[in-house]
């Protein structure tokens, strides 16, 4: 505001001393962004958004109207990603074949958090997976493999030495291995601690995990909340401790659309599809009023060629194809795109772009809005 306000001033001087103009003048009255938010729903494809609506009688969720373009998420080695090569593509801008996190033919990748900590912003990795899922791992660490062992050790390390300044997702045994390794690079190192939450410390560094922060459907359907992590809840805390004057870059991942797709379980993915409405929901509360923050929602990939319920009596676990992931094209929705370019957005872009993008955010502050087509 402060400097927007010199312009002007700047701008009135100029005219008074009878001079032409202020050629300088903004051309655009927004701000500069400084908070970039990748929201990353594991395996949900554009089916898994259509029959959710279906299923709980949802007419649209808010973030639909923000809907920008689809995204091919094909990886250096196969039509159809896994999560490791989806994440790269996501967090670094190359492909790179399946099982590759972060790295290619062991040559290290720079990603988004890796640009934003230059840029002297926060950083951080929230998911309902553990942080060596494939999805945090890309956003975080190089390695030249996905699977725990022998990887999640180095993915572990990676995380410790990364700078990142939050790290919460679900617990997995190889962090309790290295948590000396994070305390000594400064992190307060915290298992099933929601009060923690309240009182996080601008100035210190977290790894938060919950052994239950799993699937929030469990609890519906076991009707048993005493452990129950309130997710959204969480974003929100998150999103208040990384909040500053030089902005942040934070992804967020919900891992159990995924998860329950390749069970083909109809019911508990059209839930976690709910539950990553509601993730979305919490990030837009913090956006309210606010200009300084895109927040890019997409996908991975597509998980279980999940087709279309026209009825709901057809919504049934019979919808899935398949029992992996598909090389469908997935959706791409920008609340900060659509408020500031109203158009149709029709090209298709690759999940390559979607770095460019951040990349260009986080160093510049602008959105380039050339890259949707
Ligand atoms: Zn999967």
């Amino acid at each position: 505001m402060k400097k927007k306000f010199a312009v002007v001033l700047a701008c009135l001087v100029v005219v008074m001393m009878g001079l032409v103009g202020c050629s300088k003048a903004p051309s655009q009255s927004q701000e500069e962004v400084k908070n970039v938010i990748v929201m990353i729903g594991d395996g949900f494809g554009p089916n898994h958004l259509a029959n959710a609506k279906k299923y709980f009688g949802v007419d649209k969720f808010a973030f639909e109207d923000h809907y920008v373009c689809d995204v091919t998420t094909y990886s250096k080695d196969s039509e159809i990603t896994d999560s490791a090569a989806a994440a790269t593509a996501l967090a670094t801008g190359q492909k790179v074949n399946n099982g590759e996190i972060g790295r290619h033919q062991g040559q290290d990748i720079e990603n988004l958090m890796e640009i934003a900590i230059k840029q002297g912003k926060k950083t951080g990795i929230l998911t309902s997976d553990s942080l060596c899922g494939a999805t945090p791992a890309g956003f975080s660490a190089h390695t030249d493999g996905r699977d725990y062992v022998p990887y999640a050790d180095e993915m572990a390390q990676d995380q410790c030495k990364s700078g990142i300044d939050i790290f919460v997702g679900a617990r997995a045994g190889v962090y309790d291995e290295n948590f000396l390794s994070f305390l000594q690079r400064g992190y307060t190192y915290e298992t099933d601690n929601t009060s923690i939450l309240n009182q996080l410390n601008h100035n210190s560094k977290y790894i938060l995990q919950y052994s239950d922060l799993k699937s929030n459907y469990n609890h519906i359907l076991e009707n048993s909340w005493a452990d129950w992590v309130d997710y959204p809840a969480l974003i929100t805390k998150v999103l208040q401790y990384l909040d500053n004057e030089n902005g942040f870059c934070l992804m967020i991942e919900n891992g159990y659309i995924d998860k329950y797709s390749h069970n083909n379980n109809f019911e508990s993915t059209m839930h976690e599809v709910m539950y990553f409405a509601q993730m979305i929901e919490a990030v837009y509360q913090f956006c309210a009023g606010r200009d300084d923050t895109v927040v890019m929602i997409t996908a991975d990939h597509e998980t279980g060629g999940l087709q279309l319920g026209d009825t709901k009596e057809s919504l049934t676990d019979e919808l899935y194809t398949s029992d992996g992931h598909t090389a469908t094209n997935v959706n791409l929705f920008i609340k900060y795109a659509v408020d500031h370019k109203q158009k149709n957005y029709s090209a298709v872009i690759d999940n390559t772009d979607i770095f460019r993008l951040g990349k260009q955010l986080l160093e510049q502050g602008t959105f380039n809005f050339d890259l949707l087509g």
